[in-house]
């Protein structure tokens, strides 16, 4: 995958808040017009494909320009190769340094909603696309966050990497990729057929030996 290299913190506003390393700016643009389907069945590609479109898995990833810092930042929306930066090398999604493992483990922080909904199951266990994030930025993002309505934070003593979100593509008949209407999210390895025909666009993560965490 391609390297952000971007570390300092980007501010916005005249108050200058915070912008999260793991945001998207509006300046950075989706790009699938080189998205074909390969024939014979043989799946999703891009036309003038290279080793970082997909990802360890081989599994074939969405094309956005990275220019944070570009445009306006889009604070409910991440930029698919920083999430999946952050996720991998576990970095802290606000300030981008390692979010460093707590004595319960690393911490995420989330909607109420999205994460008991998830460990409604299983209470030990969840699943997240929001990645780590270090102690002092998850009170700071508690704090500032107006999407954040109904914080909570997990500590996960073994996040494990799961799969993926994004969707699906089908051919036309010439041989156009056309998306399915269906946003999803995939296990790696579970769905050869299924997998060639999906697009990425973030890193799905399986959080398990979870405990409530206080900042
Ligand atoms: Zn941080």
């Amino acid at each position: 995958m391609p390297e952000t290299h971007v570390r300092p913190q980007l501010v916005w506003g005249p108050k200058k808040l915070p912008v999260p390393f793991a945001a998207a700016w509006s300046g950075e643009e989706p790009d699938i017009s080189r998205l074909i389907a390969r024939p014979f069945g043989a799946g999703l590609a891009y036309s003038d494909e290279q080793p970082e479109d997909r990802d360890e898995q081989g599994v074939l990833w969405a094309r956005l320009s990275i220019a944070p810092g570009s445009g306006r930042p889009v604070f409910e929306a991440m930029h698919s190769v920083r999430q999946r930066e952050a996720m991998l090398h576990r970095l802290c999604q606000v300030c981008g340094k390692p979010a460093e493992r707590t004595e319960q483990g690393w911490l995420f922080l989330s909607q109420y909603t999205e994460l008991t909904r998830a460990l409604q199951d299983s209470p030990d266990q969840g699943f997240t696309s929001k990645p780590p994030i270090c102690p002092p930025c998850a009170r700071l993002a508690v704090r500032l966050c107006p999407h954040l309505t109904d914080p909570v934070v997990i500590a996960s003593a073994n996040p494990r990497v799961w799969g993926v979100s994004g969707g699906f593509y089908v051919p036309n008949h010439d041989s156009k990729a056309v998306p399915y209407p269906k946003d999803d999210n995939l296990p790696y390895h579970q769905h050869p057929d299924a997998e060639r025909w999906f697009l990425a666009s973030q890193l799905i993560v399986h959080l398990t030996r979870c405990t409530p965490a206080a900042i």
